[in-house]
């Protein structure tokens, strides 16, 4: 609303600045539309125009005579006076979508002038070749003059008549025409780098964006009259099509661009369906434009324009307060190009002078808004690569985390397996009844230490012990008990058995057998014999009961190449089935085995 103010500010001191000019200098050229008069068309040819008495005719008291849409023709007058000039004049109705004209310049009741023109002429029949309609008048003529005009149009009939020395003409063209190449030139510049920076980044917003300007550039371009002059000037359906064609599309870019821009879809469902509705509807208008005539299609076509620039307003005023500060440049950019439009609305409907800058007040407007948007568009990109880089380090230290969290659980999952590995290694070498190696582990043992023995020559005892009568214990106390004994058995012997590198195993049953590396015969028999004392020494309480057990031993000792485990067995088991056979509770020995 501010900027509005300021335009409509600077706007009115831009006219009351002109209004000074005016009167300080010399007129540019003289306005035949405010002294103009017009009536409406009854078939009339001009022979009836001429006869028309002064009554019948209706006097504009406006600077600009606008007729507005209107399906009817008119015939407008000018009576004026044409100074004596060395130079040519020319006359310029300065509104080049006007669809026929037939200009008649009278003077002493003599049509000295007939010119057809209108944009459903080929532009080369124009006696001047000009985007706007102009008629030469000679330099011999001059005096009291009668301007006759038949006009009619499918689109609002304005008809802004201007007679210029042909000098002064030309000098403004000039200017006119490097103030547009400058709009063009700028227009164009924006959506040629936006469509390479969406070549690069490929983001749709930039993309719609490009298509936006691009309609506009095309919509200015069409509306001016220069597409005619410069592009189809052939093609006179098109000359009309276009401008419905090319309003369309920047209505319908625009709405797309809005709605990636403002992020409606995230952010509010109701006004990204408004749009995606409105652009719909675009889509179909569209190919609506390309069957219907201009005169049918442009209300609604305005119609449409105005309830998509209603929804883009209230769409950026709701993004506006949820804080979207996207939103404050689409706002500033919208000002801008609104500002610029009811500047030039107010022009045409002459509620604000006409001058050079309330003409090119939409065309400042576009560009500054084109401007905006390019710019919240740098700062969108600005925003998108801080989101990314936050949301980057963000990832990164999570990353990390978890990697930290990962090497913790994996250090502590290796732990638990090796406590798993070394208790199942323990329990796979263990026997669980009596806790002393099993057969296995002792058959290893047996291996490496006759190896060993081999390999450095010294001597290995075996001791095989034996309860004895132990099947009457499980017969008369239980094989709870039994097992219990066995337990007792095993921790006399593991007592008994004090150095380091001896080998306690459970060979079977109520069986045991110990390894003893470096160990000599008589060492062997008298570890036996401490062995037999022992266990007929301590006595085992089960529950109320004393048992007393005896164990019979057969020792082996061996030694030299020969060694080998089984034999080593053989040898103590047949020891102790030799002490079994002389009477039980005794040591003996088995042969000796050398080389
Ligand atoms: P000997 O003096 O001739 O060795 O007589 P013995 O009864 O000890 O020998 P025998 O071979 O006839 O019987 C061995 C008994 O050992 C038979 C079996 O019930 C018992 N036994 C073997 N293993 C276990 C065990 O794990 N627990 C229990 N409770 N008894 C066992
Ligand atoms: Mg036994
Ligand atoms: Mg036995």
């Amino acid at each position: 609303m501010k900027i509005f103010l300021v335009f409509l500010l600077c706007c009115g001191w831009v006219a009351s600045g002109s209004e000074l000019i005016k009167t300080s200098q010399p007129k540019k050229y003289e306005n035949l539309s405010s002294q103009s008069q017009y009536i409406q068309d009854n078939n009339f040819g001009i022979v009836d125009v001429l006869s028309l008495p002064e009554s019948a005719w209706t006097a504009n008291n406006d600077d600009n005579l606008n007729l507005g849409y209107t399906s009817q023709s008119y015939w407008v007058k000018v009576n004026f006076v044409l100074p004596t000039s060395p130079h040519p004049y020319v006359l310029e109705i300065a509104y080049p979508v006007l669809d026929s004209l037939k200009l008649y310049l009278i003077s002493a009741d003599k049509v000295i002038n007939y010119s057809k023109l209108g944009d459903k002429q080929t532009f080369s029949d124009r006696p001047i070749q000009h985007h706007n309609y102009l008629v030469p008048i000679e330099s011999d003529v001059s005096g009291e003059l009668e301007l006759y005009i038949k006009v009619n149009s499918s689109s609002a009939i304005q008809l802004p008549v201007r007679l210029w020395s042909q000098q002064a003409f030309y000098e403004s063209d000039q200017l006119n025409m490097l103030f547009l190449g400058i709009y063009f030139g700028l227009m164009s510049v924006m959506a040629v780098y936006n469509l390479l920076m969406y070549f690069s980044l490929k983001d749709k917003t930039q993309l719609y964006y490009v298509v936006y300007v691009s309609a506009i550039i095309a919509f200015y371009f069409s509306l001016s009259g220069l597409g005619f002059r410069y592009l189809w000037q052939n093609s006179l359906w098109w000359n009309d099509q276009s401008i419905l064609f090319f309003l369309i599309s920047a209505v319908l870019a625009g709405t797309l661009f809005i709605v990636r821009l403002l992020e409606l879809k995230k952010h509010s469902r109701i006004l990204y369906y408004g749009c995606i509705f409105i652009a719909s509807v675009g889509v179909m208008l569209l190919f609506l434009s390309i069957f219907f005539s201009y005169g049918v299609m442009i209300r609604v076509i305005i119609a449409y324009a105005s309830l998509a620039c209603l929804w883009g307003v209230i769409t950026r005023t709701v993004r506006l307060f949820e804080g979207s500060h996207f939103s404050t440049y689409y706002s500033l950019a919208w000002n801008a190009a609104l500002c610029g439009g009811i500047i030039l609305a107010a022009n045409k409907f002459n509620f604000i002078p006409s001058n050079w800058f309330t003409e090119h007040a939409l065309t400042i407007g576009t560009s500054i808004e084109v401007a905006c948007l390019s710019f919240a568009m740098a700062e969108r990109i600005n925003s998108e690569r801080k989101k990314r880089f936050i949301a980057q380090a963000k990832s990164m230290s999570e990353i990390r985390k978890a990697n930290q969290l990962l090497e913790v659980e994996v250090e502590s999952r290796t732990r638990e397996l090796q406590d798993a590995y070394d208790k199942l290694k323990h329990t796979s070498r263990i026997d669980e009844l009596t806790q002393v190696f099993n057969r296995r582990s002792l058959n290893e043992a047996l291996n490496t230490e006759c190896l060993r023995a081999k390999r450095f020559g010294h001597s290995i005892s075996v001791l095989m012990v034996d309860i004895d009568h132990f099947k009457k214990v499980n017969d008369t106390y239980g094989h709870q008990c039994g097992d219990k004994c066995l337990a007792h058995v095993a921790n006399l012997l593991k007592d008994a058995c004090t150095r380091a590198g001896d080998t306690i195993a459970r060979y079977g049953g109520e069986e045991f057998c110990i390894l003893l590396p470096e160990c000599n015969e008589h060492d062997a028999l008298e570890l036996g014999e401490i062995i037999r004392k022992r266990a007929q020494a301590t006595a085992f309480r089960f529950e109320n009961s004393t048992i007393k057990m005896t164990v019979s031993i057969g020792v082996t000792t061996a030694w030299g190449q020969s060694l080998e485990p089984h034999i080593l067995i053989k040898q103590a088991d047949m020891a102790l089935y030799f002490a079994k056979q002389h009477g039980r509770n005794q040591v003996s020995l088995g042969s000796t085995l050398d080389t």
